[in-house]
Order: C-alpha cells, then structure tokens, then sequence
C-alpha cells in the first residue's frame, strides 16, 4: 500500500497519472487529504466512484499510531508516535499567543552525537519516511482544530519547526517533499517565513536546501571556536565553522528571511563566559580568526534542559542575560528563548522518546568531561 502523506503535490500528480488520472483529481484529492484531513476515500465525494475503489486498493492514508499524549500545565502538547521496529519519535505542539507552532521529528534518533541532546545521547536508529513527517502535522493539525472546535479553514498550526528528534539535513531527501507540503496552497499553505529547518550544519545540504526549497534556517552554533565546537557538536570535524559561516551567508541569498537564527545552548561553565559571547560576536561580524564572512544574524539562546547521563548544568539565569547584554550591545538581536513544557519533557533536548539504543552513543558520550578552551589560546590559532 503506498502512503499518500507522503508525496508533495507533484509527486501525487505523477502517483494519480499512474492509475490514469487527470492533475485536477490529484489537487482533489490533495485538498481533501490535507485541508479536510479526510483519509477515508469513499468520503471524497467529488472523486469518481472508479478512482475512489482503486485508491482503496492500492493506497493509504493513515496516522501513526500514538503511543502517548500528555499536555504540559501551559498548553503544550508531547505526541509519542510509534513508527514500528521498536522506535518512537515525538512531536510537539507549543500554543502561543499569537500563533501555534508545532515541533517536528525527522528522525528516530540521530547520528550526530551533540553532547548536550538527548537524542544525541541514544544514537541513530533510522531515518523517517516523508509520510513519517507529514503525518505528525496532519495529526496534530486534524485533531487540534477538533479539540479547539475552530471553524473551518482556520488553521491550528500556523509554525512549524524542524527542532524535534533527529538532524534534517541528514534525511534530505525525505524532508524536502515533507516542507513542500507544508508549503502548498492546496494543502497547509504556510509561510516559508514559517517553516523553520534547524540543522547543526551539514553544509552541503544547507546549500541544497537554498536551492531546492529555501525556508527560514536555524543553525545550531553553540561555540565559538572550533575546538569547543568539535566536542560539543561533531559534526564541525566535518564541517567546520569558517565553512558553516560561508554556507549560512550564501543561503541568505535565497532565504525567506533576511537573517539566521543561530541557536546556542547555554551550558554552565562551557560555552557561557563574556569571553565566549565576545568571541561570536566577531565571529558572525566577519573579523574573527575563523571566518571573514558577515552573516547577518538573530540568536536565541536556550537555556539547557538537564538530563543526567549529560553531565552538564544549565547557565545561572544572570549569566544568560549578561551573555545575551553583550551580543546584544554588539548590535545582534538576541532572544532567550523561553522553556516550554518541561514538565512533561517535551522541553529541547528532551525528546528521548522509547528509541532502543543500538549504537554505542552512550559509551562515548561517557568520555572525558568537556574541556573549557581559553578563548584567547583559540583567537590566535
Ligand atoms: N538536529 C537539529 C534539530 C533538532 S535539535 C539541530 O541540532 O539543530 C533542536 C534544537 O534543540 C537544537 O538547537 C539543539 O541544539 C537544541 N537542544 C538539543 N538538546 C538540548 C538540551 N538538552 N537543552 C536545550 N536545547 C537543546
Ligand atoms: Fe542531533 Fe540536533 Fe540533538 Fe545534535 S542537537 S544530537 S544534531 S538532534
């Protein structure tokens, strides 16, 4: 059976003109899919009856099985989705004043190892399918307008956010049909200015995505060196930051906004002195030693949300305010981002769901504490 959640509109076009069916059909069907959240084919009742009965025979529509639902005491909703094989991603509906955001997985687990995530600390299980994706927002979406009894056309989500489990840029190819769903008038319709991927800076595909299917970019910094880097996300041995800083100042060229949202988790006695926040801020103004590149820039700091087999503390709240005084006097917007829905875990950094550890993340996550570098030994190499 193949999963219709899964194809952007192009790809159900192609799908229906396989069975013999005219575009037209695949926007109707699109439309009813995403906008009515309807997966039942005999309710479509402006399909003809002969497309209705082979959609039934050969294709699906359906959500993943929620394993558990809990609602934190400030409106935030943690979804477990069960997708088989042991694994389960978590999804994350954050509501807001003006607006209603909804934190999406991309993964079961990942691979990247960052220190202070959670994820990071389970390892790497498997890579969700673009159905996968899509179907943490038709769920969520379909449900929440029930349960807000909104009239019809509002929507619920008007935000979504690739902050979930897992590093989208290492599951491309799913991803980009996912975000032109959210994308398209037929179905969600949303702003590019409104979906945000968030990527710890996998640089070729930050290049991709630029010119693929260019939307709202968050980079997660975290240092402002390579060495605190390296060892606080891996993945800078691969792509280090003088690299990253060059890939996030040519996607500005396409973006949908005019700057990047660095995001930096604030790690007690790690990432968090003046020292640190004077480093970043001549690192993105192009005069650091690294990189001589401008990007213009928001940063939201995030206060780390503890879990114990890290080992690290979150930053006094003093620290993170003179931290953000000193970005901030440098002439970068910088927000502290607040933390929602910890007490149900559905904070950053906690999405652990039930992903069965079949890698030996947690040994190495085991090592050496993290070594403080001296941040004037880093500006001269
Ligand atoms: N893999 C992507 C997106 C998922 S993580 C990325 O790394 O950007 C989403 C955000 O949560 C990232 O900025 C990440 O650094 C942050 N995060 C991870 N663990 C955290 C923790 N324990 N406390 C606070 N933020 C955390
Ligand atoms: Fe993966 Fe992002 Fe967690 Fe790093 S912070 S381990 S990239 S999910």
């Amino acid at each position: 059976m193949v999963h219709l959640l899964g194809f952007d509109l192009d790809g159900l076009v192609a799908y229906c003109e396989g069975l013999g069916e005219k575009r037209y059909r695949a926007v109707q069907l699109y439309r009813w899919i995403h906008q009515k959240g309807a997966s039942d084919f005999g309710e479509m009742s402006d399909l003809a009856k002969s497309l209705r009965s082979k959609l039934a025979e050969h294709a699906q529509v359906c959500a993943l099985p929620v394993l558990s639902e809990k609602v934190a005491a400030d409106g935030t909703i943690k979804w477990l989705f069960d997708v088989g094989g042991g694994n389960a991603v978590e999804t994350v509906y954050i509501p807001e004043a003006d607006r209603g955001t909804l934190c999406i997985s991309s993964q079961a687990g990942c691979a990247v190892g960052c220190r202070f995530c959670s994820t990071g600390h389970q390892g790497f299980s498997r890579n969700l399918e673009s159905f996968e994706i899509v179907a943490q927002l038709w769920f969520a979406e379909h449900r929440l307008r029930e349960r807000l009894h909104l009239p019809d056309g509002q929507r619920a989500i008007d935000n979504v956010v690739m902050m979930g489990m897992g590093e989208p840029l290492q599951n491309y190819a799913a991803l980009v049909p996912a975000l032109r769903t959210m994308l398209d008038d037929h179905a969600y319709g949303l702003s590019r200015r409104r979906v945000t991927v968030s990527t710890s800076g996998v640089v070729p595909m930050i290049d991709r995505l630029r010119e693929d299917c260019p939307v709202a970019l968050a980079v997660s910094l975290h240092a402002p060196n390579d060495v605190l880097r390296d060892d606080l996300v891996p993945l800078n041995r691969k792509y280090p930051i003088g690299v990253l800083m060059q890939a996030c100042a040519n996607y500005l060229s396409a973006a949908p906004r005019d700057f990047i949202t660095f995001e930096y988790c604030m790690l007690d006695g790690v990432n968090d002195t003046p020292a640190h926040a004077q480093e970043l801020a001549r690192l993105v103004a192009g005069r650091g030693p690294l990189s001589d590149v401008r990007v213009s820039c928001k940063f939201n700091l995030i206060p780390f949300n503890p879990f114990p087999a890290s080992g690290l503390h979150r930053s006094a709240p003093d620290r993170v305010q003179a931290f953000a005084g000193i970005l901030q006097a440098a002439g970068i917007v910088t927000t502290v981002r607040r933390t929602r829905g910890d007490d149900i875990d559905a904070a950053c950094g906690q999405l652990a769901g039930e992903v069965q550890d079949r890698t030996d993340a947690p040994r190495r996550m085991a090592r050496t504490p993290i070594p403080i570098q001296p941040v004037a030994q880093e500006n001269a190499r």
